[in-house]
């Protein structure tokens, strides 16, 4: 099982994997044309999850395994397998501990130590972030099994991948980035028991390593956890899954959980006290500028402005012919941004829809506009992020939700969130979620010693309380009513299928938990979004291979960004 074979297809060679002996042979079969490689692409138990993620997400299960599978570079295939290693125990520790303090710990190291099936919620104090998850690998090793650790995003490398480098040196393996030959060497290091604890992105989440004890998963809610092409899968609930097939544990841990994780009821983990900086909601004063958000920059010598817009503002006005402004080619919105204006729809040069005039009275507000004012009031240069890093001592960083990364321990003297209003104002059912997290994350780095200002209209609002709080318990049961009532609940999966015209009619038989319906005009398609039950999943997905194959469904997208 496993073997990676070569089939002559529509004159083509392409790529197939042995899956297992079988009885039901069908009519029409194809020749195998020869062995492309001696080393397995899968084990059994890794076939079981491949076969898991084909039914959760309605995918084929050769677009999953090519998608699992790295493509076989020749010449990396050398190196002796080492026979059956198991870990060796930790020889050195981490010096400081402070997982044993945590609330609910305990049972989570016991989990771990005795092979259990288990998951658990960890939400670290910030300043904890990279600690938690090497602990949690420390109990892991010991009990003579391996760790998974699954972080958003490779650059600049996470200060939690860094931890674990620091940490447990040459046995830890990085399945990061890389062009395709350096990946498929690691992955084959990884399968031959090389490395005892994995780092690695989305895609290693199917990473080979054999005796897994588990999984860690850092910064759970991050969106890029979430594949965006087909097969569409989110890391998540796949390394639940594993998790759960493997024997292993899970740890989900995030400041701000995902939803789902909120929803699942699953142990929480956290320190014994409150550890979060002192936040103050002030109203966002003229320009977004509150008086007493610039009053804090003048004594702030180290800091964060968050600031959701790029550009130094939004063109209002034609200055030539006095009309709002507009896009001449596409009557998109116009913004300034490094001097020049443009279309923020389709980047063509500014120009007025009316009249072509190319000067414009602009409303100011954005990561440049914030630059120049909070030069003024700062005793320290102010700068916009250009790479992800933290503030310099002596340095003021303006930067976006791009700019919030895993960059370790801020220890920044103020952190100030501006334009918080703007989440609640953005299209999707999950937007407020997404900035909660990232707020979250950037108020984070004030700790130890630091503070946060956040500029809100409403500071009644369930995602500003839960950044005063440093706790969004309360935020998430606000929108698991709202999500709900919306017709998509929390942890019900969701899928976009599109078709012709006979579809909408075919899927309402499967008795959807909800379903909208895009009716396509002539020639279109017709747009399905339906959220479907745990328990209708198989025959949903056996509705969808019967519907492609009589030509009326196109496509089937699991969990689309809502
Ligand atoms: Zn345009
Ligand atoms: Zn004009």
């Amino acid at each position: 099982m496993g073997s990676v074979v070569r089939v002559r297809f529509h004159g083509g060679l392409v790529r197939g994997w042995i899956l297992g002996p079988t009885g039901d042979v069908p009519s029409r079969m194809l020749r195998v044309e020869r062995l492309a490689s001696s080393v397995r692409a899968f084990d059994p138990p890794m076939l079981e999850l491949f076969r898991w993620v084909a039914d959760r997400y309605v995918a084929p299960l050769a677009a999953v395994i090519g998608r699992a599978v790295p493509p076989r570079v020749a010449g990396e295939e050398g190196g002796a397998s080492r026979p059956a290693a198991v870990p060796a125990p930790v020889a050195r520790g981490p010096r400081t501990s402070v997982l044993p303090a945590y609330r609910g710990a305990g049972a989570m190291l016991r989990a771990i130590a005795a092979h259990e099936t288990a998951t658990f919620a960890l939400r670290p104090a910030p300043e904890d972030e990279a600690a938690v998850i090497v602990e949690s690998v420390v109990a892991c090793l010991a009990s003579g099994r391996r760790a998974l650790v699954l972080v958003p995003e490779a650059d600049p490398v996470p200060s939690v991948a860094t931890a674990l480098r620091d940490a447990f040196g040459d046995r830890v393996v990085s399945l990061v980035g890389g062009d395709r030959r350096e990946r498929y060497r690691t992955w084959m290091r990884i399968a031959r028991d090389e490395g005892d604890v994995v780092v690695t992105t989305r895609p290693g989440v199917f990473a080979p390593l054999h005796d897994l004890g588990l999984i860690a998963i850092s910064r759970e809610s991050h969106p890029a956890l979430r594949e965006d092409r087909a097969p569409y899968f989110h890391a998540r609930e796949v390394g639940l899954a594993r998790a759960r097939l493997a024997g292993a544990v899970a740890v989900l841990s995030a400041l701000c959980p995902s939803a789902e994780t909120a929803a699942s009821g699953m142990p929480v983990v956290e320190p014994p006290a409150r550890r979060w900086p002192p936040v103050e909601v002030v109203k966002p004063g003229p320009e977004g500028r509150a008086p007493r958000l610039v009053q804090a920059l003048r004594t702030t010598r180290r800091g964060f402005v968050f600031s959701p817009l790029p550009g130094y503002g939004i063109a209002r006005v034609c200055r030539s012919c006095g009309e709002p402004a507009a896009c001449a080619a596409c009557d998109g919105v116009l913004r300034q941004q490094r001097g020049a204006v443009r279309c923020i729809v389709c980047d063509a040069v500014g120009a007025c829809a009316r009249c072509g005039g190319t000067t414009f009275g602009i409303r100011r507000g954005g990561q440049e506009r914030v630059e120049e004012w909070a030069s003024r009031a700062a005793p320290v240069p102010v700068r916009r992020v250009d790479t992800p890093r933290l503030p310099h001592d002596g340095e003021i960083l303006v930067g976006g939700a791009d700019d919030v990364r895993d960059l370790g321990v801020g220890a920044l003297d103020l952190v100030a969130v501006l334009d918080a209003d703007l989440a609640a104002r953005r299209p999707g059912v999950t937007a407020r979620e997404r900035a909660l997290a990232v707020w979250m994350e950037a108020v984070g780095w004030a700790r130890p010693g630091g503070r946060a200002i956040v500029q809100a209209s409403d500071p009644s609002d369930p995602a500003v309380q839960a950044l005063v709080r440093g706790n969004a318990s309360r935020f998430h049961e606000h929108e698991r009513r709202r999500r709900a009532d919306a017709g998509f609940p929390v942890g019900v999966p969701v899928f976009r299928v599109t078709g012709d015209e006979r579809v909408a009619a075919d899927l309402r038989e499967l008795d959807p938990v909800t379903m909208l319906v895009a009716l396509g005009g002539v020639g279109a398609p017709t747009v399905c979004l339906l959220a479907v039950a745990h328990d209708r999943l198989e025959a949903f997905g056996a509705a969808m291979r019967e519907l492609a194959a009589g030509g009326v469904v196109d496509r089937v997208e699991a969990d689309p960004h809502l």
